[in-house]
């Protein structure tokens, strides 16, 4: 078995592997590369590996980072079909065909204002392109087991996201287990990841690999933010994921106005459309999750979901001079409707802009909670004075230590264990861990390496 890593070998995205098993040339998730602008140059790059040559893709989960890369290799020759849990396939629909929008519609900006050094800016892929991607997906069985040529394949629910999977390939004699992304052992509406025990191959994220999530109960946090906040006259941005991060956002604030910790009266607003597709996805596919029904028909009640783009801009200004909570995309800050917010709240020292998720080094989320005194929106340069947090508890990721309690779980080392998926230091981090105190064979691969397993 051989294995090459085309990406999120030294960094937190682009998430590719490719295994060759002899008789199947399989994907391990085909993802983009996100944050640093000498990151995502690679999506333009070569893949390393000719697409019409991939006999079938595994996906682990729909996050872009995971799934976003699809359309392109569809467009560029790969013929073979995608194979995802049916949850994860419901959320791509919805992610890819949003990820192809915001590519042509960045194309079309540059070619407008002339900000390209190219002749022409063209999209990485369109709309069409991200629609024909999907006719390539298929459902798995609920068993998540599936056979291809002499390999079997198994899909295990991994935690992190609505269907998201650990997945395990048998093949040419060996057992290679890939973490995907890995959830928390105590997730708001995740179970944990279900255990796996035997590996000869092991590939393991390591996106929290030196760090730990603060023990911290983020339903109290964020009600003291939300109260204090709304004391001193100013309102609450909450960037977020549209899909995961929203709904166990929503979740919280339910909760909140529930136990009578936040005013009944506040308004809250849900502006990303995208997350409203998701909230309904998430309350299709309930049976994945650990909450219970009734709490679950309830997420979007007495919320405004603001749907059309003018609409968004008005709520932006009421937010900007009444208190409300707000929950738009992107999570990062990198584009969306939450640039509406960000554009009239950032100056404002009254209002609170408070992220609830990993952000990814290079983008305006990293930047803001680095300490950043001003942000470029729009081609804009925006004083921000608002008060700034970052709700680490909500992550949807294992952190170190819950990192290294999964693996604690196999019954013998594998021969081999590389560490993907992390910043250069979260990775080595983890490597140093795994080898000093399980005393395992490990190491972080490079970019484009090739190994024999
Ligand atoms: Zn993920």
């Amino acid at each position: 078995m051989k294995v090459t890593f085309l990406g999120a070998a030294d960094a937190v995205t682009g998430s590719r592997h490719l295994i060759d098993t002899g008789d199947r040339r399989l994907l391990l998730d085909c993802g983009l590369f996100q944050g640093y602008k000498a990151l995502r140059e690679r999506n333009w790059g070569p893949l390393g590996v000719a697409p019409a040559s991939i006999d079938a893709v595994l996906l682990s989960h729909a996050h872009l980072d995971h799934s976003g890369y699809i359309p392109a290799l569809v467009r560029q020759g790969f013929r073979g079909q995608i194979f995802s849990t049916p949850a994860t396939r419901k959320l791509c629909e919805v992610l890819l065909a949003d990820s192809a929008h915001l590519m042509e519609e960045d194309a079309r900006r540059a070619n407008r204002t002339g900000s390209t050094r190219h002749a022409k800016a063209l999209p990485l892929y369109t709309l069409k392109d991200a629609q024909r991607a999907l006719s390539h997906f298929v459902g798995l069985p609920r068993d998540g087991r599936l056979k291809l040529g002499a390999n079997e394949i198994r899909f295990t629910p991994a935690g992190h996201l609505l269907g998201a999977s650990c997945i395990t390939v048998q093949g040419a004699g060996r057992r290679l287990v890939f973490s995907g992304d890995l959830g928390r052992a105590k997730d708001l509406m995740l179970p944990p990841p279900q255990p796996l025990d035997e590996a000869d191959v092991l590939l393991v994220e390591s996106t929290y690999g030196d760090r730990r999530h603060p023990a911290e109960d983020v339903q109290e946090r964020l009600g003291r933010i939300i109260r204090s906040t709304i004391d001193r006259g100013g309102s609450v941005l909450l960037p977020s994921f549209a899909v995961g991060r929203a709904q166990a956002l929503l979740l919280v604030l339910q909760r909140l106005r529930a136990a009578g910790e936040i005013p009944g009266e506040l308004p809250i607003f849900l502006d990303s459309p995208m997350a409203r597709e998701a909230t309904e996805i998430t309350q299709e596919y309930g049976r994945l999750l650990k909450i219970s029904s009734g709490e679950l028909a309830r997420l979007c009640e007495g919320v405004r979901v603001v749907s059309k783009p003018q609409e968004s801009l008005k709520v932006a200004q009421a937010v900007a001079h009444r208190p409300g909570v707000v929950i738009s995309a992107s999570g990062m800050a990198t584009g969306g409707r939450v640039l509406n917010y960000l554009q009239v709240m950032a100056p404002q020292a009254r209002h609170h802009i408070c992220f609830a998720g990993f952000q990814v080094g290079g983008t305006r989320g990293a930047k803001m909670i680095a300490g950043a005194r001003e942000i470029k929106i729009r081609g804009e340069y925006v004083p921000v004075s608002a008060e700034l947090s970052h709700l680490e508890g909500f992550s949807g990721h294992a952190d170190s230590e819950e990192l290294m309690a999964w693996l604690r779980q196999f019954r013998r080392p594998p021969s081999q264990t590389f560490v993907v998926h992390g910043e250069p230091q979260a990775a080595d981090a983890l490597r140093s861990r795994i080898q000093d105190e399980l005393g395992w064979q490990v190491r972080v691969p490079q970019h484009g390496e090739t190994v024999e397993v």
